[in-house]
């Protein structure tokens, strides 16, 4: 029904607006906001539909097509200009939409600026024209664009390598197949046809409305027409697949996999059902499409791992199959996730789509917090609420340093739109959303979350027009909060004075400064924060906003004090040392999620010095052996973590690192004990995820019996197939694999070449890049710029190296860089070298990423290098400043 608002008739009423953004909401203040979008287009020419129709050639790597696009003229012009990339152009011209002549139009191509630009004889008077386009492209193979995955055929096909063909246009890559006004606030219809041979499924983001076969055997595919839309948002595919369905209030919801697989994704249906349902009464407008797919691809990308185009959802086969040979309990997690995240932008995104980049987070954010929500939800026994202080604190790493950037930010390039995809992005997103949610209520939240959704629907958005609504909803100032945390970058500190107990309440004084690692001395940005928090062990929470640096709050009980308290909050927390020493002893009588904070917590403040380094230590030190998984998870991880920092080349530091990893070892095989190697039947499935954190950590940590058992494990894999169950699969290969000498190395490497099925064969060439061994780092390095693994496999292998060799993989990388940039995903580009340098413990490195951005990147286009800097700078600080206090309080502890 909302269909009606995109009519002719709208878009006539709507043409005298200055913007032709304006069609895309009918809220007036959306309209008046429009004006403002940022384009790299010129204004004045307006698409409302394109007739698309493609022809692949999947031997050449090459596809034909003809585009006939319906615009508006909004001044009388000489030239029209649109996105185009990689696409090379025949016949243009340009007809009245009404009936008439067409004449004839000059192509010029700006590669730079990804555009085509028609130059028409004489200018064309304001009215509705059709472009037609007659042109022809490329089919990478990478995931962007329109581009083909290669898998190894299996039943009738053994020996045939097969390829499908799919596409990926977020950001900014819809342009690769479709000369189009390709930015988000350009919304139109769209009707696409495709030819592919006989046998294969074509499929799109409508159903298919008619196939005809063609002379030749081939089939054309004509789907039905999209309503306005995003280009982003474009899918396309075709393949030897197979197709699930199931019907849920009246959409056909389907699962597409290549053939052989659909059994794997019957999990990702029966979720998806559940997630419509829920989703079609939180979100209180129905899912507008007629079916929703989700489709499935081998192989991986730098950039994504699953894409919300409307009606019909790309997913890599990673996060969307379970395989019994491989997956884990974590991994069923993640199908779940990514599937509620990629449902949740059909309304958040797609439905609503944000107006212009800047707003990102609009989408990401939302859809991460939805996700998580959803999961919580839909499955308590997972315990997945707790992995918020997980995600809050990736936010957090990146937002503590000068090189951190806003939520809502302004972006210019498609380059930077691009690197927008990252942790503030999504998780400061979803933490602020969830911090704001908590300060609401939820009722309040999703009557304001309807409203907006009503109110939008089909068009364009700014972040006032959410907050406006949430405000309007919830009766209670939302949006000046909501500002401070997205329009101003860094990360709260919120000090607790000296609580003071009087009648069995306790009031304590709060302070809020600014948690920066690299600029502790510069003055605090202002925020008003809402807090809540609670005297350990007592049921009842109170809650205030902290505004104007200061503020107190009173609480029932006497105690130790929480702040913080169920972990909502966007912001640190630092006790003096008196109060942490109370909540140290009260450790095991906190709720697990305030734990797990207060892990969090201790551990960075006490590795920007804010604390005492070894606070966390304590902690870990006191943990009880029966506390929840997931503690023990993060325990596992911060003790991960400190060995990492000891890594070094030198005898001293090894040393030390031994000493400390005596210690985690002795804390963590305890436990390791208590989960065992074997699943008990029934399970709790937090525990299954611990199990593979000790194994994987243990081993890191040297010891012993961890690596051979895994050993012994893997020898006996072939005869005993109960050796290496499909969930313990990875983590007992990656063990053996990081400890593998040249002939284990050698083993595995045989096998990845003979594994057939695209996720096993994935994994196998994933460890041969997790060597310990530098010498075999190296040889891993080679073989992922041979032509043996998969087109798609190689970045993700070199990224593995960098993991424990950062300098050596960044340096192979940068002496191969045409060869890197043929196997990186466009949008990643701009990013790939930043990361694999990010890990990096040595100061020349610094030197390195600056010389490398000089010569490569757009000084607009280096946010990824500057937070890979900062990262490698407080590195190499908190070795040489922090650790040596975890080495005293080893020596005071460790026995
Ligand atoms: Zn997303």
């Amino acid at each position: 029904m909302h269909r009606t608002l995109l009519s002719a008739a709208v878009a006539l009423a709507l043409a005298a607006l200055p913007a032709l953004h304006a069609q895309a909401a009918p809220a007036s203040a959306a309209t008046s906001a429009a004006a403002q979008a940022t384009t790299q287009l010129p204004r004045g020419v307006i698409p409302s539909h394109y007739d698309i129709s493609l022809t692949p050639d999947l031997a050449s790597n090459s596809f034909a097509g003809r585009a006939t696009i319906t615009i508006k003229v909004t001044e009388a012009t000489d030239s029209i200009t649109l996105n185009a990339a990689d696409l090379k152009f025949g016949s243009a011209s340009l007809s009245p939409a009404a009936g008439g002549a067409a004449v004839n139009a000059t192509t010029s191509v700006d590669n730079a600026a990804q555009t085509a630009t028609f130059r028409l004889e004489k200018p064309v008077a304001p009215g509705m024209y059709r472009l037609a386009l007659d042109y022809s492209g490329v089919i990478g193979t990478q995931a962007v664009g329109l581009f083909s995955l290669d898998y190894p055929g299996t039943g009738g096909n053994e020996g045939k390598t097969q390829r499908a063909l799919f596409t990926q246009f977020e950001n900014s890559d819809a342009r690769r197949m479709i000369p189009s006004w390709d930015e988000p606030a350009y919304k139109a219809s769209f009707t696409l046809d495709v030819t592919v041979p006989a046998g294969q499924m074509a499929v799109s983001n409508m159903p298919a409305a008619a196939t005809a076969t063609l002379p030749d055997g081939r089939k054309k595919v004509s789907f039905a027409k999209s309503p306005k839309m995003s280009t982003y948002l474009l899918f396309l595919s075709a393949g030897d697949f197979e197709r699930a369905t199931t019907k849920v209030d009246g959409t056909e919801l389907g699962v597409i996999t290549r053939r052989g697989a659909i059994d794997q994704a019957k999990f990702a249906l029966d979720s998806s059902s559940a997630i419509l349902r829920e989703y079609n009464d939180y979100f209180g407008v129905r899912y507008p499409l007629p079916k929703l797919d989700n489709v499935a691809g081998p192989g991986q990308s730098q950039f994504f791992g699953a894409m919300e185009n409307w009606g019909a959802i790309f997913t890599f086969e990673y996060a969307l199959l379970l395989d019994p040979a491989i997956s884990t309990q974590h991994d069923r997690q993640e199908v779940f996730a990514t599937a509620a995240h990629e449902m949740a932008h059909q309304w958040f995104g797609d439905l609503v789509t944000m107006r212009w980049w800047d707003d990102l987070w609009l989408n990401e954010g939302f859809a991460s917090w939805m996700e998580s929500r959803m999961t919580a939800r839909l499955h308590p026994e997972w315990k997945t609420g707790m992995n918020a202080v997980g995600s809050r604190d990736a936010a957090m790493a990146r937002d503590s340093v000068a090189a951190t950037h806003p939520v809502v930010q302004h972006i210019e390039t498609v380059e930077q739109a691009s690197q927008a995809f990252d942790v503030i992005t999504y998780q400061k997103g979803e933490a602020v959303i969830r911090m704001l949610e908590a300060y609401v209520g939820e009722d309040a939240w999703r009557s304001g979350v309807r409203a907006y959704m009503k109110a939008h629907a089909w068009g364009n958005t700014v972040s006032d027009d959410l907050w406006k609504q949430i405000e309007k909803a919830a009766r209670k100032p939302v949006t000046s909060i909501a500002h401070d945390f997205t329009l101003q970058p860094g990360v709260p500190l919120v000090r607790v004075g000296e609580p003071v107990c009087k009648n069995n309440s306790t009031t304590v004084a709060l302070t809020q400064e600014e948690f920066s690692r690299d600029r502790p001395e510069k003055k605090p940005l202002a925020w008003r924060v809402p807090v809540i928090a609670q005297i350990a062990g007592n049921a009842k929470s109170a809650s205030t906003l902290v505004a104007g640096g200061k503020g107190s709050i009173t609480l029932p009980g006497c105690g130790a004090v929480v702040v913080n308290a169920g972990q909502s909050g966007y912001y640190r927390t630092l006790y003096a040392p008196k109060e942490f020493a109370q909540l140290a002893q009260a450790f095991a009588t906190l709720a697990p999620i305030d734990q797990i904070g207060l892990l969090a917590d201790s551990a960075s403040l006490g590795m920007a010095g804010l604390q005492p380094a070894s606070d966390v230590l304590d902690l870990a030190k006191s943990t009880p052996a029966g506390a929840e998984p997931q503690v023990w998870q993060r325990i596992a991880g911060v003790l991960a973590g400190f060995h990492a920092r000891y890594q070094g080349a030198n005898l001293e530091q090894n040393a030390r690192q031994k000493a400390f990893d005596a210690f985690a070892i002795a804390r963590l095989a305890p436990v390791m004990a208590q989960v065992g190697w074997t699943a008990h039947p029934g399970e709790a499935s937090t525990v299954a995820n611990l199990r593979e954190q000790l194994i994987s950590v243990l081993s890191e940590l040297g010891d012993a019996g961890t690596v051979a058992e895994a050993r012994r494990r893997y020898a006996a894999m072939d005869s005993d197939p109960s050796a290496v169950p499909g969930p313990l699969r990875k983590t007992i290969l990656a063990v053996v694999a990081r400890n593998a000498d040249a002939a284990t190395w050698d083993g595995l490497h045989k096998r990845a070449q003979l594994e057939k099925t695209p996720l096993l064969k994935t994994n196998l060439y994933m460890m041969l890049a997790i060597a310990a061994d530098r010498g075999l780092a190296q040889r891993a390095l080679d073989l992922a710029l041979s032509d043996e693994p998969a087109q798609t496999t190689s970045a993700g292998m070199i990224s593995a190296v960098a993991g424990r060799y950062p300098d050596l993989a960044f340096d192979f990388a940068l002496a191969n860089q045409e060869k890197i940039n043929q196997r990186v995903d466009a949008p990643s580009r701009s990013r790939y070298f930043a990361r694999l340098a990010g890990g990096s413990s040595d100061p020349a490195m610094v030197g390195k990423l600056n010389a490398y951005a000089g010569a490569n990147l757009a000084p607009s286009a280096r946010g990824d290098v500057e937070a890979a800097i900062a990262s490698i700078q407080d590195r190499v600080k908190v070795k040489k400043e922090r650790m040596p206090e975890i080495d005293a309080w080893l020596a005071k502890n460790a026995r």
